[in-house]
């Protein structure tokens, strides 16, 4: 694996409004230091553990990201340093990211992850959930956390078509909900979808984040 090379491709073929973030779960510091010292400073992360230990141990300039859906008590752990939590779909996790990020003073940026595939194992908020939630008034007592876009996973599939409509889904569905609760809103502005199999179909489909691990980095072995 030259994960040099790789992020390279990835990095040129994209657009200049689309950022990369390097999923490095599983993987050791050695190939993280790889990337970092081809120039690349954003890596998403799926366990707070993992993420702990690398946050503490690489570069401090690194951006983290948790790509997953962390539990409710360990989000203190990544409160402190975090860039984006992109899987939050509950309002039980938002108060208690909102209060991690107020004891840390701090705001933390969050995705709301959508239930766009057609498997039913996979995480997310249907539109009519979203809804209740941002109308709650629990929603708009939280003071520390920022809702900054949308975030999903398309069905794993080869069905190419199958995945551009579940993209077009996710799509619309930021644009609604930008028109509906987030139009004076300069931060609302990220689509977060498209991983190794995907993402050329999820770029052309207006991704704005695109995750990548395999791609990079090679298969992982759990
Ligand atoms: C693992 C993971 C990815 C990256 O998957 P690859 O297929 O290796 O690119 C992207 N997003 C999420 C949420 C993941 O868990």
């Amino acid at each position: 694996m030259d994960i040099g090379k790789n992020l390279k491709e990835i990095t040129e073929s994209l657009p200049e409004n689309v950022r990369l973030v390097a999923v490095s779960k599983t993987k050791p510091n050695v190939d993280i230091l790889e990337a970092y010292n081809a120039g690349h400073r954003i890596f998403g992360e799926n366990k707070v553990q993992d993420l702990t230990k690398k946050h503490e141990e690489l570069p401090k300039d690194i951006e983290w990201h948790f790509i997953g859906h962390p539990q409710t008590n360990k989000v203190k752990y990544i409160a402190p340093f975090i860039s984006l939590i992109h899987g939050v779909d509950s309002i039980k996790l938002l108060r208690i990211i909102n209060k991690e990020a107020i004891k840390n003073n701090r705001t933390i940026d969050v995705l709301l992850q959508f239930h766009i595939a057609k498997e039913l194992t996979k995480f997310g908020l249907s539109p009519d959930e979203a809804d209740v939630l941002l109308s709650s008034e629990a929603f708009k007592q939280l003071t520390n956390v920022r809702i900054v876009g949308v975030m999903g996973m398309a069905t794993y599939t080869d069905d190419n078509n199958q995945i551009r409509n579940e993209f077009r889904v996710l799509k619309s569905i930021f644009n609604s909900l930008k028109n509906k609760y987030f139009s004076d809103s300069k931060f609302f502005t990220e689509i977060s979808m498209g991983m190794s199999g995907d993402y050329p179909v999820a770029v052309e489909e207006g991704s704005t984040m695109i995750r990548v691990g395999s791609k990079i980095f090679g298969e992982r072995n759990y």
